[in-house]
Protein backbone atom coordinates (compact mmCIF):
# COMPACT_ATOMS: atom_id res chain seq x y z
CA UNK A 1 0.00 0.00 0.00
CA UNK A 2 1.69 3.14 -0.94
CA UNK A 3 2.01 6.15 1.21
CA UNK A 4 -1.46 7.99 0.68
CA UNK A 5 -3.51 4.96 -0.32
CA UNK A 6 -6.11 4.65 2.05
CA UNK A 7 -9.34 2.15 3.16
CA UNK A 8 -11.49 5.17 3.31
CA UNK A 9 -11.32 8.87 2.53
CA UNK A 10 -13.69 11.05 4.71
CA UNK A 11 -14.01 14.61 3.67
CA UNK A 12 -15.15 16.92 6.16
CA UNK A 13 -14.73 16.18 10.45
CA UNK A 14 -18.13 16.98 11.22
CA UNK A 15 -20.61 15.32 13.14
CA UNK A 16 -21.15 12.88 10.29
CA UNK A 17 -17.59 12.53 9.18
CA UNK A 18 -16.43 12.33 13.01
CA UNK A 19 -18.71 9.76 13.48
CA UNK A 20 -18.31 8.08 10.45
CA UNK A 21 -14.62 7.74 11.81
CA UNK A 22 -15.12 6.26 14.76
CA UNK A 23 -17.33 3.42 13.03
CA UNK A 24 -14.70 2.40 10.55
CA UNK A 25 -11.62 2.77 13.29
CA UNK A 26 -13.84 0.01 15.22
CA UNK A 27 -13.62 -2.06 11.70
CA UNK A 28 -10.05 -1.74 11.69
CA UNK A 29 -9.90 0.32 8.52
CA UNK A 30 -7.30 2.86 7.53
CA UNK A 31 -9.14 5.79 7.71
CA UNK A 32 -7.84 9.53 6.88
CA UNK A 33 -10.19 12.51 7.50
CA UNK A 34 -9.43 15.41 5.07
CA UNK A 35 -10.66 19.03 6.96
CA UNK A 36 -9.94 22.15 5.01
CA UNK A 37 -10.56 24.15 8.48
CA UNK A 38 -11.89 23.24 11.36
CA UNK A 39 -13.01 20.16 12.87
CA UNK A 40 -16.91 20.46 13.73
CA UNK A 41 -17.93 21.67 10.61
CA UNK A 42 -21.40 24.04 11.76
CA UNK A 43 -21.84 22.66 15.50
CA UNK A 44 -18.74 25.09 16.07
CA UNK A 45 -20.50 28.23 15.29
CA UNK A 46 -23.94 26.45 17.56
CA UNK A 47 -23.52 28.43 21.10
CA UNK A 48 -25.97 25.70 22.71
CA UNK A 49 -26.66 21.77 22.16
CA UNK A 50 -30.09 20.77 23.35
CA UNK A 51 -31.56 18.21 21.84
CA UNK A 52 -27.71 15.71 20.96
CA UNK A 53 -28.93 12.72 23.38
CA UNK A 54 -26.10 12.76 26.06
CA UNK A 55 -25.33 16.29 25.72
CA UNK A 56 -24.44 17.90 28.58
CA UNK A 57 -26.40 20.98 29.96
CA UNK A 58 -26.31 24.27 28.38
CA UNK A 59 -22.51 22.68 26.31
CA UNK A 60 -21.85 24.45 24.18
CA UNK A 61 -21.06 22.95 20.00
CA UNK A 62 -17.35 23.13 20.32
CA UNK A 63 -16.99 22.01 23.92
CA UNK A 64 -18.95 18.41 22.34
CA UNK A 65 -16.85 18.58 18.95
CA UNK A 66 -13.67 18.07 21.45
CA UNK A 67 -15.32 15.13 22.97
CA UNK A 68 -15.97 14.05 19.41
CA UNK A 69 -12.66 14.52 17.84
CA UNK A 70 -10.93 13.02 21.06
CA UNK A 71 -13.44 9.96 20.10
CA UNK A 72 -12.12 9.58 16.58
CA UNK A 73 -8.62 9.89 17.27
CA UNK A 74 -8.83 6.87 19.60
CA UNK A 75 -10.02 4.44 17.33
CA UNK A 76 -6.42 5.58 15.01
CA UNK A 77 -8.21 7.80 12.16
CA UNK A 78 -5.36 9.89 10.44
CA UNK A 79 -6.42 13.85 10.11
CA UNK A 80 -5.07 15.90 7.68
CA UNK A 81 -5.90 19.66 7.01
CA UNK A 82 -5.99 20.97 3.27
CA UNK A 83 -8.84 21.92 0.91
CA UNK A 84 -10.03 19.03 -1.71
CA UNK A 85 -9.95 21.00 -5.21
CA UNK A 86 -10.42 17.90 -7.22
CA UNK A 87 -12.14 14.29 -7.03
CA UNK A 88 -11.98 11.28 -9.26
CA UNK A 89 -14.68 8.78 -7.68
CA UNK A 90 -15.33 6.70 -11.05
CA UNK A 91 -12.80 3.88 -10.59
CA UNK A 92 -12.43 0.86 -7.73
CA UNK A 93 -9.44 3.12 -6.50
CA UNK A 94 -10.72 6.32 -5.44
CA UNK A 95 -8.77 9.87 -6.25
CA UNK A 96 -9.03 13.27 -3.89
CA UNK A 97 -6.87 15.86 -4.91
CA UNK A 98 -5.89 18.57 -2.14
CA UNK A 99 -4.17 21.57 -2.20
CA UNK A 100 -1.33 20.03 -0.65
CA UNK A 101 -1.37 16.14 -1.54
CA UNK A 102 -2.92 13.83 -3.54
CA UNK A 103 -4.78 11.21 -1.68
CA UNK A 104 -6.43 7.25 -3.38
CA UNK A 105 -8.86 4.79 -1.31
CA UNK A 106 -10.94 2.07 -2.23
CA UNK A 107 -14.13 4.08 -0.51
CA UNK A 108 -15.17 7.94 -0.42
CA UNK A 109 -17.26 9.05 2.52
CA UNK A 110 -18.38 12.79 1.51
CA UNK A 111 -19.36 14.43 4.94
CA UNK A 112 -18.31 18.25 3.84
CA UNK A 113 -21.69 19.72 5.04
CA UNK A 114 -22.99 23.39 4.54
CA UNK A 115 -21.64 26.81 5.05
CA UNK A 116 -24.06 29.94 5.81
CA UNK A 117 -26.33 31.28 3.28
CA UNK A 118 -25.59 35.10 2.96
CA UNK A 119 -27.76 37.37 3.84
CA UNK A 120 -28.07 38.66 0.35
CA UNK A 121 -27.63 42.70 1.08
CA UNK A 122 -25.58 45.08 -0.80
CA UNK A 123 -22.15 45.35 0.98
CA UNK A 124 -22.56 42.44 2.93
CA UNK A 125 -18.89 41.00 1.92
CA UNK A 126 -17.14 44.19 2.90
CA UNK A 127 -18.87 43.92 6.32
CA UNK A 128 -17.78 40.48 7.24
CA UNK A 129 -15.76 40.51 10.49
CA UNK A 130 -16.72 44.84 10.93
CA UNK A 131 -20.12 44.28 12.27
CA UNK A 132 -21.33 41.18 10.37
CA UNK A 133 -21.17 38.01 10.94
CA UNK A 134 -22.62 34.30 10.69
CA UNK A 135 -21.63 33.03 14.19
CA UNK A 136 -22.74 34.12 17.35
CA UNK A 137 -20.51 31.80 19.86
CA UNK A 138 -17.31 33.42 18.20
CA UNK A 139 -18.55 37.14 18.09
CA UNK A 140 -21.19 37.57 20.35
CA UNK A 141 -18.86 39.09 22.98
CA UNK A 142 -17.54 42.11 20.13
CA UNK A 143 -21.36 43.61 20.75
CA UNK A 144 -21.22 43.46 24.40
CA UNK A 145 -24.41 46.15 25.44
CA UNK A 146 -24.54 47.13 21.79
CA UNK A 147 -27.82 46.47 19.84
CA UNK A 148 -27.58 43.31 17.71
CA UNK A 149 -29.63 42.62 14.69
CA UNK A 150 -30.55 39.28 13.67
CA UNK A 151 -31.76 38.11 10.26
CA UNK A 152 -33.64 35.18 9.27
CA UNK A 153 -36.59 32.86 11.38
CA UNK A 154 -35.81 29.85 11.68
CA UNK A 155 -34.59 27.36 14.28
CA UNK A 156 -30.73 28.66 14.23
CA UNK A 157 -31.65 31.93 14.11
CA UNK A 158 -34.09 32.03 16.91
CA UNK A 159 -31.43 30.10 19.14
CA UNK A 160 -28.89 32.19 18.29
CA UNK A 161 -30.83 35.26 18.86
CA UNK A 162 -31.39 34.01 22.28
CA UNK A 163 -28.38 33.35 23.06
CA UNK A 164 -27.29 36.49 22.01
CA UNK A 165 -30.04 38.25 24.22
CA UNK A 166 -26.76 37.62 26.99
CA UNK A 167 -24.74 40.05 25.71
CA UNK A 168 -26.13 42.51 23.59
CA UNK A 169 -28.11 46.00 24.92
CA UNK A 170 -31.42 44.67 22.73
CA UNK A 171 -31.48 42.24 20.31
CA UNK A 172 -33.79 42.62 17.16
CA UNK A 173 -35.12 39.77 15.12
CA UNK A 174 -35.56 40.80 10.87
CA UNK A 175 -37.94 38.10 9.22
CA UNK A 176 -38.78 37.98 5.90
CA UNK A 177 -42.16 36.89 7.16
CA UNK A 178 -44.72 37.63 9.82
CA UNK A 179 -44.34 34.20 11.19
CA UNK A 180 -41.21 32.44 12.46
CA UNK A 181 -40.21 28.78 10.96
CA UNK A 182 -38.30 27.89 14.11
CA UNK A 183 -40.26 25.17 15.69
CA UNK A 184 -42.87 26.11 18.48
CA UNK A 185 -40.60 24.83 21.43
CA UNK A 186 -37.59 27.63 20.35
CA UNK A 187 -40.46 30.19 19.68
CA UNK A 188 -41.89 30.41 22.84
CA UNK A 189 -38.64 30.85 24.83
CA UNK A 190 -38.38 33.61 22.30
CA UNK A 191 -41.29 35.63 22.85
CA UNK A 192 -40.70 34.85 26.79
CA UNK A 193 -37.43 37.19 26.05
CA UNK A 194 -38.02 40.22 26.87
CA UNK A 195 -34.79 41.61 25.28
CA UNK A 196 -35.73 40.02 22.38
CA UNK A 197 -37.89 42.35 19.42
CA UNK A 198 -38.93 41.49 16.15
CA UNK A 199 -39.06 43.18 12.31
CA UNK A 200 -41.91 41.54 10.66
CA UNK A 201 -41.97 41.14 6.90
CA UNK A 202 -38.56 42.85 6.30
CA UNK A 203 -35.21 42.10 4.31
CA UNK A 204 -31.97 44.32 4.80
CA UNK A 205 -30.76 46.01 1.65
CA UNK A 206 -27.68 47.84 2.36
CA UNK A 207 -25.37 47.98 4.55
CA UNK A 208 -22.72 51.02 4.89
CA UNK A 209 -20.19 52.47 7.09
CA UNK A 210 -16.55 53.66 7.01
CA UNK A 211 -14.67 50.80 7.64
CA UNK A 212 -17.08 49.36 10.38
CA UNK A 213 -20.97 49.14 9.84
CA UNK A 214 -22.14 52.05 11.26
CA UNK A 215 -25.80 51.99 9.46
CA UNK A 216 -27.86 49.69 7.37
CA UNK A 217 -31.32 49.67 4.98
CA UNK A 218 -34.45 47.53 5.40
CA UNK A 219 -37.36 47.36 3.53
CA UNK A 220 -40.83 45.79 4.42
CA UNK A 221 -41.73 43.64 2.03
CA UNK A 222 -45.67 44.55 2.03
CA UNK A 223 -45.72 48.17 1.74
CA UNK A 224 -41.87 49.20 0.35
CA UNK A 225 -41.24 51.33 2.81
CA UNK A 226 -37.73 51.56 3.35
CA UNK A 227 -35.79 52.61 6.72
CA UNK A 228 -32.57 53.35 7.77
CA UNK A 229 -31.06 51.50 11.11
CA UNK A 230 -28.49 53.77 12.40
CA UNK A 231 -25.68 52.58 15.34
CA UNK A 232 -26.39 54.30 18.22
CA UNK A 233 -23.51 57.06 18.75
CA UNK A 234 -21.44 55.63 21.54
CA UNK A 235 -20.77 52.60 20.14
CA UNK A 236 -20.54 53.57 16.37
CA UNK A 237 -21.30 50.45 14.98
CA UNK A 238 -23.74 46.97 15.53
CA UNK A 239 -24.00 43.51 15.09
CA UNK A 240 -25.90 42.09 12.20
CA UNK A 241 -25.79 38.34 12.40
CA UNK A 242 -27.13 36.21 9.38
CA UNK A 243 -28.76 33.04 10.25
CA UNK A 244 -30.81 32.10 6.99
CA UNK A 245 -30.25 28.94 5.79
CA UNK A 246 -27.01 26.68 4.66
CA UNK A 247 -25.54 26.31 1.30
CA UNK A 248 -24.19 22.62 0.94
CA UNK A 249 -20.66 22.28 0.02
CA UNK A 250 -21.74 19.75 -2.95
CA UNK A 251 -19.72 22.14 -5.86
CA UNK A 252 -16.88 19.55 -6.27
CA UNK A 253 -19.42 16.57 -6.77
CA UNK A 254 -21.80 18.02 -9.21
CA UNK A 255 -20.23 16.03 -12.17
CA UNK A 256 -19.78 12.82 -10.83
CA UNK A 257 -23.03 12.99 -8.15
CA UNK A 258 -27.01 13.31 -8.56
CA UNK A 259 -27.37 16.34 -6.57
CA UNK A 260 -31.01 17.65 -6.19
CA UNK A 261 -31.13 21.26 -4.86
CA UNK A 262 -27.34 21.27 -4.23
CA UNK A 263 -27.73 18.45 -2.09
CA UNK A 264 -25.97 14.81 -2.77
CA UNK A 265 -29.02 12.19 -3.46
CA UNK A 266 -28.18 9.09 -1.67
CA UNK A 267 -30.75 5.51 -0.31
CA UNK A 268 -31.51 5.06 3.15
CA UNK A 269 -28.30 3.31 3.31
CA UNK A 270 -26.25 6.66 2.36
CA UNK A 271 -25.03 4.87 -1.09
CA UNK A 272 -24.51 7.89 -3.72
CA UNK A 273 -24.83 5.79 -7.41
CA UNK A 274 -21.38 5.39 -7.82
CA UNK A 275 -20.25 2.11 -5.73
CA UNK A 276 -17.79 2.63 -2.94
CA UNK A 277 -18.81 6.51 -2.92
CA UNK A 278 -20.84 7.57 0.27
CA UNK A 279 -22.65 10.79 1.83
CA UNK A 280 -23.28 12.03 5.31
CA UNK A 281 -25.01 14.56 7.11
CA UNK A 282 -25.79 17.37 5.62
CA UNK A 283 -24.48 17.36 2.63
CA UNK A 284 -27.19 14.71 1.75
CA UNK A 285 -30.57 14.90 0.43
CA UNK A 286 -32.81 14.76 3.78
CA UNK A 287 -35.44 16.09 5.73
CA UNK A 288 -34.09 16.51 9.67
CA UNK A 289 -30.60 18.39 9.28
CA UNK A 290 -29.42 18.06 13.10
CA UNK A 291 -26.47 16.55 15.03
CA UNK A 292 -27.94 13.44 16.04
CA UNK A 293 -29.00 13.01 12.26
CA UNK A 294 -25.63 13.40 10.81
CA UNK A 295 -23.99 11.33 13.58
CA UNK A 296 -26.27 8.46 12.36
CA UNK A 297 -25.08 8.86 8.87
CA UNK A 298 -21.93 8.49 9.44
CA UNK A 299 -22.48 5.64 11.10
CA UNK A 300 -24.41 3.63 8.56
CA UNK A 301 -22.10 5.61 5.74
CA UNK A 302 -18.74 4.17 7.82
CA UNK A 303 -20.42 0.34 8.11
CA UNK A 304 -21.74 0.46 4.22
CA UNK A 305 -18.31 1.50 2.96
CA UNK A 306 -16.50 -1.67 5.45
CA UNK A 307 -19.30 -4.16 3.95
CA UNK A 308 -18.27 -2.08 0.32
CA UNK A 309 -14.38 -2.97 1.32
CA UNK A 310 -14.89 -6.62 2.18
CA UNK A 311 -17.50 -7.29 -0.58
CA UNK A 312 -20.71 -8.19 0.85
CA UNK A 313 -23.78 -6.17 1.10
CA UNK A 314 -25.09 -5.43 4.64
CA UNK A 315 -28.97 -5.05 3.66
CA UNK A 316 -29.16 -8.46 2.49
CA UNK A 317 -27.15 -9.65 5.28
CA UNK A 318 -30.59 -8.78 7.32
P1 LIG B 1 -33.86 27.11 7.77
O1 LIG B 1 -34.73 26.24 8.59
O2 LIG B 1 -33.70 26.85 6.32
O3 LIG B 1 -34.38 28.60 7.99
C1 LIG B 1 -33.82 29.66 7.28
C2 LIG B 1 -34.54 30.92 7.67
O4 LIG B 1 -33.96 32.02 6.95
C3 LIG B 1 -36.03 30.89 7.32
O5 LIG B 1 -36.77 31.55 8.33
C4 LIG B 1 -36.07 31.66 6.01
O6 LIG B 1 -37.27 32.40 5.83
C5 LIG B 1 -34.96 32.64 6.17
N1 LIG B 1 -34.33 32.99 4.90
C6 LIG B 1 -33.89 32.17 3.93
N2 LIG B 1 -33.33 32.85 2.93
C7 LIG B 1 -33.45 34.17 3.28
C8 LIG B 1 -33.06 35.36 2.65
N3 LIG B 1 -32.44 35.36 1.47
N4 LIG B 1 -33.34 36.53 3.29
C9 LIG B 1 -33.96 36.53 4.49
N5 LIG B 1 -34.35 35.41 5.13
C10 LIG B 1 -34.09 34.25 4.52
O7 LIG B 1 -32.35 27.16 8.34
P2 LIG B 1 -31.82 26.97 9.83
O8 LIG B 1 -32.63 27.72 10.80
O9 LIG B 1 -30.37 27.27 9.76
O10 LIG B 1 -32.00 25.44 10.12
C11 LIG B 1 -31.37 24.48 9.25
C12 LIG B 1 -31.72 23.07 9.74
O11 LIG B 1 -31.10 22.84 11.00
C13 LIG B 1 -33.22 22.91 9.95
O12 LIG B 1 -33.57 21.61 9.58
C14 LIG B 1 -33.40 23.12 11.43
O13 LIG B 1 -34.53 22.47 11.96
C15 LIG B 1 -32.09 22.54 11.97
N6 LIG B 1 -31.73 23.16 13.26
C16 LIG B 1 -32.25 22.60 14.39
C17 LIG B 1 -31.96 23.13 15.62
C18 LIG B 1 -32.53 22.50 16.85
O14 LIG B 1 -33.20 21.50 16.75
N7 LIG B 1 -32.31 23.00 18.04
C19 LIG B 1 -31.16 24.26 15.73
C20 LIG B 1 -30.66 24.83 14.56
C21 LIG B 1 -30.96 24.27 13.33
P3 LIG B 1 -38.67 31.66 5.52
O15 LIG B 1 -39.10 31.09 6.84
O16 LIG B 1 -39.53 32.76 5.03
O17 LIG B 1 -38.38 30.62 4.48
Amino acid sequence: MTENMYDVIIIGAGPAGLSAAIYTGRARLNTLIIEKEKDGGQIVITSEIDNYPGSLANESGPSLVDRMVAQADRHGAKKVYDTVIACDLKGDIKHVKCKKAEYTAHSVIIAAGAHPRPIGCTGEQEFIGKGVSYCATCDADFFEDMDIYVVGGGDTAVEEALYLTKFGRQVTLIHRRDQLRAIKSIQDRAFANKKLNYMWDTVVTELHGDGILEFMTVRNVKTGEETVIKANEDDGTFGLFGFVGFIPESELFKDQLNLRNGYIVTDDNMHTEIPGVFAAGDIREKSLRQVITAAADGAIAAMEANAYIEGYCLVNLG
